[in-house]
């Protein structure tokens, strides 16, 4: 069979379909740049993807023989001030939401929960692990405290339920912590999120990131109680315009290890890093 793809004769050395002209035509096409770009992007993704696991595989080693493992995220930005203007616009937005709520308005802007729910014992310890880096979230998305959520904890009989729009705004603000995680959410705290339970968002309750719903599945199909957890850095920050951006870091510290350890329903035990093989 003749050679196929980019670079075999006849065929686009840009995006690889057939030459339907001559091949500088072919060249400055604007589909087949974009087709190329894309084809780049989907491979240096791939090899990115495979590089991390492998990364984590290494590190895994440090751990039991034979034990399941997981590659997950991590953070570890540092812990600074959170800006003025980010709790101004919080508060924007808080007393927006709680004052729908008591009014028994709906929100306008409700986010899709996720309907996922883990089947293993030792979600909590990994999340704790990670130290939440989903938490960056939060820091656009005001925290996911909407009015559903404000209106759940309204109905839940719970007694911070009973409280009127302001005092809960009041209450609320208070628990900003005074040092949280730099361009994460304003309650992401040195030790995890500074808000109880039942006054996170739904969102903050309910979500679980991809490798963490991978290593959840894997672990249910080996029949396994603990897991080694590896969690690598992530960067997320905030992006133009104040959206947020996930995005692997391209400084050097990609991949960087975050934590180590066995994760089971008894909680996290790290596993020291220094028995931990060469990443090299
Ligand atoms: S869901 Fe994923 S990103 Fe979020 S804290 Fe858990 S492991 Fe980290
Ligand atoms: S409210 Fe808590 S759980 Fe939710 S994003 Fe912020 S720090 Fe994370």
């Amino acid at each position: 069979m003749p050679p196929r793809g980019p670079g075999a004769p006849g065929v686009c050395p840009q995006c690889g379909q057939p030459l339907r002209g001559s091949p500088a035509a072919a060249c400055t096409s604007m589909m087949c740049m974009g087709r190329r770009r894309a084809r780049e992007v989907s491979e240096a993704e791939e090899r990115r993807r495979v590089d991390r696991w492998e990364t984590g595989r290494r590190h895994a080693s440090a751990g039991p023989a034979g034990a399941e493992f997981a590659v997950l995220p991590g953070q570890r930005r540092p812990l600074v001030p959170p800006p003025a203007d980010a709790i101004l616009a919080f508060k924007t937005h808080l007393d927006h939401v709680a004052g729908l709520a008591a009014a028994g308005l709906e929100g306008e802007h409700e986010p899709t929960l996720p309907t996922w729910t883990p089947d293993t014992p030792w979600i909590d310890a990994a999340c704790g692990a990670c130290r939440g880096a989903c938490c960056a979230e939060g820091r656009t998305n005001h925290a996911f405290l909407t009015v559903a959520t404000l209106n759940e904890l309204r109905l839940s009989g719970h007694p911070d339920g009973a409280l009127g729009p302001a005092e809960l705004v009041a209450d609320i603000l208070a628990r900003i912590p005074s040092e949280h995680v730099e361009g994460s959410c304003l309650f992401h705290g040195s030790t995890g999120c500074t808000l109880p339970r039942h006054r996170r968002g739904q969102m903050c309750n309910r979500y679980y990131c991809g490798p963490m719903k991978t290593a959840d599945r894997r672990a249910v199909e080996s029949g396994s109680d603990r897991l080694v957890v590896v969690g690598l850095t992530r960067t997320v920050s905030l992006g133009p315009g104040g959206g947020r951006v996930v995005a692997h870091a391209s400084d050097g510290t990609d991949d960087e290890l975050v934590a180590i350890g066995l994760a089971s329903a008894a909680g996290f035990e790290p596993i020291s890093p220094s028995a931990v093989g060469s990443t090299t």
